[in-house]
């Protein structure tokens, strides 16, 4: 708007008279109808969600160069057409207020804006002296379930090859890593072997700690629309997905061990197995069933305080099916146990051969909307295309790809993100590099969070937004596109690869992550050698296509204009493993006798309460973007505490307290208390999304052993009423956004 433009708004303003015509005018949309002319597309982009792992295919409406609008892509076979409220204003992410601009360098204390050549001269000069200094491995790389899976790709060459640090996990280690190890343990490879479809012709559904109503909304429309399936929702909160289930299991905190071994006990007793299919495609049944021979349902019942008759009809509604799904989450993931809990899951498909058919199918729903592309394109849990580190014939074939000597290939995965953490704690790690994600609110236990990121020489945060919590510890902050922004591919939970677009630029100086990792490469000297002529991401899809062809996940196959015009496409095909051959050595799944054990942090009189803590469908992961959509943040503001109200009695608390839960780590003050039905009694709920209420201030620092996901579920706690509001409301504030408020 010109000047003078402007100056006659504003008098028109000042007089009364402005009707704000360029909001309120209405104009005809040929899908919508009538709506503010504003929000009027002259032309859509196609584009994948860039949330949750569903994968919705959208289109975004474009009006003078900006984002307006967004409606979903009625010919994607994800979502025909539908979006959750996350999905249908992500459009506003692209606008929002906290968007990071320019690079942020620390001097005296405070984060000053400077050039990108400062900014990455400053950080390949400063890793590289930590790196002389203490070693190569003194660097921890942390990325994220965020970036398209060519940035991925780009980023785990760079890391491995180009840093020499294999100290590099994700942050998907904090939400799908016991999914990905259960796989292993059970198939010999990660990989989801089933279909959304299948929940479409399953007659049994089960779904584990699996609250789909909030988490993945989009997935509860293909659930109702199979109208002859039976939904059993274990869950112990009657969650919303509960609700929608013909029967729910209202299990003991980490007692779904005990219950799958009992079905399973149920189903060998009576049996209701598949003997062909365990003959001819798995290890181990003889001394599996020996094992679950000691889960009667008596013994069931006691641990999981549910009846022995609820336990016998869930086992047989699963064995008689004809095709039975099991679908999980967070609530088998967040454990000690979660990959092992994985593995029995996996257990029950075998036995009855309820895997590799229409319908029938373990099935890991992911999280981030393309955690499952950097399982792929991975060099952290495994290398690119699902090798392997110990088998010398994988990095030979990689090595040969990138026409490098073998030798720099690692032959051992290094730290996982919280051995990273750890690492730092211990003085062995001494600089980061954080991409895309927020430990700050995300990572369990934030006294040991605080310690390991004030330990650091030197630290990098790359994200799209800022300020966030942990830019607060950062030394440098680089900006970076977001979703929108860049262009590549993401890979939903079925397998499903789907097209990114960018549809505006970044704002400010932000650069697509890519672009970063590029620019890092040349500063490093190894660009010629590792991206040989790349110009842009498809440069990187191109090669990825090469390290992927004949391996389990093969993108070579699939286009990227294909992939956009057939909205996704599955590698693998519909569903895994119908041949029933496995990728174990000896082509079968290994049965696995999983005992079931207390968890951790168990109650007492001191902290006689066990925490659980989720999500909300309005809010994602730490709210970095979300808490920025208006339309978002004002229908869910704050956090809250779900109490029993038998608990609520005993405390004497009433709704709408403030309440604070302690635990033995530390305490969250002036949460808003919700008196319900809905947790049971002993137990309490709060989200996670929040900065100002940050749930890690009090959860445990446990993790699984085998896939080092943290146990961010069962701490044990005590509630009382908020005492000194005002103070402990301010150095909650201080305490979640880091060491100083000098940045800018
Ligand atoms: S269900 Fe997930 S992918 Fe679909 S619109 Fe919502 S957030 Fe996006």
């Amino acid at each position: 708007m010109s000047f003078a433009n402007q100056l006659f708004t504003r008098l028109r303003r000042k007089l009364g008279i402005d009707t704000l015509p360029e909001k309120y005018t209405y104009a005809q949309d040929p899908r919508f109808g009538k709506v503010s002319a504003s929000r009027v597309a002259d032309r859509w982009v196609k584009t994948t969600c860039g949330y949750c792992s569903v994968g919705c295919g959208m289109e975004v409406g474009v009006k003078y160069g900006k984002a307006v609008a967004v409606r979903g892509n009625e010919n994607h076979p994800v979502n025909r057409g539908k979006l959750c409220p996350k999905g249908l204003s992500e459009h506003h992410t692209l606008t929002a207020p906290g968007r990071a601009r320019q690079p942020l360098l620390r001097k005296e204390g405070r984060l000053v804006p400077v050039s990108w050549d400062e900014a990455l001269d400053t950080m390949v000069g400063k890793f590289g002296s930590i790196q002389q200094k203490y070693g190569r491995q003194s660097l921890g790389v942390i990325g994220t379930g965020q970036l398209v899976t060519e940035e991925f790709y780009t980023l785990g060459k760079l890391v491995q090859l180009g840093f020499g640090t294999s100290n590099f996990d994700g942050n998907t280690t904090l939400c799908m890593a016991s999914a990905v190890s259960g796989y292993k343990l059970s198939f010999g490879s990660d990989g989801p072997p089933g279909s959304y479809a299948d929940m479409e012709t399953a007659d049994v559904i089960l779904l584990i700690g699996a609250n789909i109503a909030d988490n993945h909304p989009i997935l509860c429309q293909r659930l109702e629309r199979n109208k002859r399936r039976t939904l059993i929702v274990v869950d112990p909160r009657v969650t919303k997905t509960a609700m929608m289930a013909d029967i729910h299991l209202p299990v003991k905190p980490r007692s779904d061990i005990a219950l799958i071994n009992g079905i399973a006990h149920v189903l060998v007793r009576e049996g209701l197995i598949d003997r062909e299919y365990i003959a001819a495609h798995t290890n181990g049944y003889e001394e599996f069933a020996e094992y679950v021979s000691t889960f009667h349902p008596e013994y069931v019942a006691k641990v999981t305080g549910l009846n022995e008759e609820t336990i016998l009809t869930t086992a047989r509604l699963y064995g008689k099916a004809k095709a039975a799904f099991i679908g999980w989450t967070m609530g088998v993931n967040h454990s000690t146990q979660g990959a092992v809990t994985v593995a029995a899951i996996n257990n029950l498909s075998l036995i009855t051969g309820n895997i590799g058919r229409a319908g029938a199918s373990p099935f890991s729903i992911t999280g981030q909307c393309n955690a499952m592309g950097t399982r792929e394109s991975g060099f952290t849990s495994s290398l690119p295309g699902y090798r392997k580190f110990d088998v010398p014939a994988d990095r030979q074939e990689l090595a040969e790809i990138w026409k490098i000597d073998v030798e720099r290939i690692p032959t051992v995965r290094g730290l996982t993100y919280p051995d990273i953490i750890e690492g730092a704690v211990a003085g062995k790690i001494k600089a980061m590099w954080i991409i895309a994600t927020n430990p700050v609110v995300s990572f369990p236990n934030y006294d040991v969070l605080q310690q390991a990121l004030n330990s650091l020489e030197f630290l990098v945060v790359q994200d799209g937004f800022y300020p966030t919590p942990t830019c607060d510890f950062a030394d440098l902050v680089l900006p970076a596109a977001i979703w929108g922004e860049k262009e590549g591919t993401y890979t939903n939970s079925e397998r499903r690869i789907g097209k990114v677009n960018a549809i505006v630029a970044p704002p400010g100086e932000a650069r697509t992550d890519f672009d970063i990792f590029l620019d890092i490469a040349e500063r490093l000297g190894v660009r010629g050698e590792l991206y040989p002529g790349w110009q842009t991401s498809h440069d990187a899809f191109l090669e990825w296509q090469q390290v992927s062809k004949g391996r389990m996940c093969d993108y070579s196959p699939f286009t990227w204009r294909q992939i956009e015009e057939e909205g996704g496409a599955q590698w693998g095909g519909e569903r895994l493993y119908q041949d029933g051959v496995f990728p174990n050595q000896d082509g079968r799944a290994r049965l696995h006798c999983v005992p079931c054990e207390p968890f951790t942090e168990q109650p007492n009189d001191e902290f006689p309460i066990i925490l659980n803590t989720g999500r909300t469908v309005e809010h994602w992961h730490t709210r970095t973007k979300t808490a920025q959509v208006d339309l978002l943040n004002t229908m869910v503001p704050h956090a809250w505490l779900e109490m029993n109200p038998i608990d609520a009695e005993r405390l004497q608390l009433k709704p709408h307290d403030k309440v604070t839960v302690i635990s033995r780590r530390s305490r969250v003050p002036n949460l808003e208390l919700r008196i319900t039905g809905i947790v049971a009694p002993g137990q309490a709920f709060m989200p996670f999304h929040f900065s100002e209420h940050n749930s890690n201030l009090v959860t445990l620092g446990a993790f699984d052993p085998i896939s080092r996901e943290p146990n961010f579920k069962q701490s044990a706690v005590r509630v009382e009423r908020t005492a000194f509001t005002v103070f402990e409301h301010v150095s909650q504030i201080t305490k979640a956004t880091g060491r100083d408020a000098a940045t800018q």
